[in-house]
């Protein structure tokens, strides 16, 4: 079977790994892909946000199956578009993906449907979003409704510092995305990702994972797409899986059903695990970048062949095989990210890395120019390692780190560090 794989990053170059494994595989292209992916697979300069020329490439190469990696094509309706042209596309429709698109739109529906969350109001007019402030007090979360690429939360300390993300957002900071805002409260725990697998009706678990948001050591430093994350999540329990999949996992796919968005896709629920129980703090409709770079690590099973479960509607008749360890992925990054950086200094020593035992280097933003191998974008390489525990993992991972010569880039040093206070505890 043909596939064709959207997106460019880390995770694409994961699930593009994956996918190359699969015995169902015939060629597989990603559009556009980057340095990494294309030593497997077929790289195509496909504009994703043009669904009719996608559809018209997937009738040329006799694509039976389309994934989608990043949540911008699926708002956009990418699945919508190429399953009305008869292409097998996996994803949700973009009504579906308001789960993510809108976190207005999931606020309601956790209301409607009793799923935990943090308490909220939904605001287009600043003047009430601030009254609403004066009643709740400070700490509190002021966030854009729509997609602002992980920069649209402000965690304010102050009733002051709401006020002026209040203006900030409503003034027009963040475009049509901060039109509608939500204002929460603050949830105070430990963050955990979860991930499942959803067909419409049934979704089957798959793991957990935990990221690390923050640029520097000690998650200090500005916000970025993430730099580094290991999965299973030790805090994640057998307990809080379960009462994740019955609280918030199931009532959200029932919900979905019920009001005519049925999800089929990979649900990613942002988790804060409270003294009361796990809380939804947002969703998102698609593989995590970096978590998925761990999770393909860990998967026994074939990616294609669950995929092709959820498109069939048979999830409720399999389940899914993890590796017992670890994995660890650390994120190396162009110097000056998340703000300005430099493309184009020259990365050497992958090669060497990645002959490691254990050891993946998933390609983000690369190209290969005269030979060489280039930093072409802010997260640059994820080099991930299983590992009996998450120690392990993180020890391996660092050793590969440590081959890779990129004066430019710069890592995090202490991925893990969570995961791994609780090993030791
Ligand atoms: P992401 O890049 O994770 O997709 P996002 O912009 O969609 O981010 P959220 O995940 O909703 O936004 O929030 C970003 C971060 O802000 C969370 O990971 C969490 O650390 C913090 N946060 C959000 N909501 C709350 C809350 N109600 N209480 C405490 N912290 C919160």
């Amino acid at each position: 079977m043909n596939v064709l794989l959207i997106g460019s990053g880390g995770r694409e170059h994961a699930l593009a790994w994956a996918l190359s494994a699969s015995p169902m595989l015939t060629r597989l292209f990603v559009a556009p892909g980057n340095a990494g992916i294309a030593e497997i697979a077929e790289c195509v300069a496909l504009d994703v946000a043009d669904h009719a020329a996608v559809a018209r490439f997937c009738k040329a190469n006799d694509i039976r199956l389309v994934v989608v990696g990043p949540e911008g094509p699926l708002v956009a309706g990418i699945v919508d578009d190429l399953l009305a042209a008869g292409i097998r596309t996996f994803g949700p429709t973009a009504a579906a993906a308001r789960l993510e698109g809108s976190k207005a739109f999931t606020k309601d529906l956790c209301a409607r449907h009793g799923i935990p969350t943090a308490a909220f109001g939904v605001f287009t007019d600043s003047e009430t979003a601030k009254a609403f402030v004066r009643t709740q007090g400070a700490p509190i979360v002021v966030k854009a409704d729509g997609l602002a690429a992980g920069k649209g939360v402000v965690v304010a300390q102050t009733v002051a510092e709401a006020d002026a993300a209040i203006d900030d957002m409503l003034g027009g900071g963040f475009g049509a995305a901060g039109a509608r805002i939500v204002v929460e409260e603050f949830m105070e725990g430990e963050e955990a990702s979860f991930f499942a697998l959803c067909d419409g009706r049934t979704a089957l678990p798959l793991a957990t994972a935990q990221d690390h948001k923050r640029v520097h050591d000690g998650d200090t430093g500005p916000n970025t797409g993430g730099m580094g994350a290991y999965s299973p999540a030790p805090v994640m329990s057998e307990e809080l899986i379960r009462r994740t999949m019955d609280e918030i996992i199931r009532p959200t796919l029932r919900a979905m059903r019920a009001e005519g968005s049925p999800f089929t896709g990979i649900l990613y629920a942002g988790l804060m695990i409270t003294a009361r129980g796990p809380r939804l703090v947002e969703y998102n409709v698609r593989f995590g970048d970096p978590e998925a770079q761990v999770l393909m690590m860990r998967l026994k099973d074939d990616l294609m062949l669950l995929i092709l479960g959820a498109l069939d509607g048979v999830l409720a008749t399999m389940s899914v095989r993890w590796r017992p360890e670890s994995a660890l992925t650390v994120v190396m990054a162009a110097k000056g990210y998340p703000g300005a950086y430099h493309r184009g200094s020259v990365i050497r020593g992958v090669e060497a890395a990645a002959a490691l035992p254990d050891v993946q280097v998933f390609h983000a933003g690369t190209l290969r120019e005269g030979g060489l191998l280039k930093a072409n974008g802010g997260r640059v390489l994820n080099v991930t390692a299983l590992g009996r525990d998450v120690q392990e993992a993180k020890a391996r991972a660092y050793a590969a780190v440590d081959l890779i010569d990129w004066p430019e880039g710069f890592c995090r040093r202490d991925i893990g560090w969570r995961a791994i206070a609780r090993e030791k505890a």
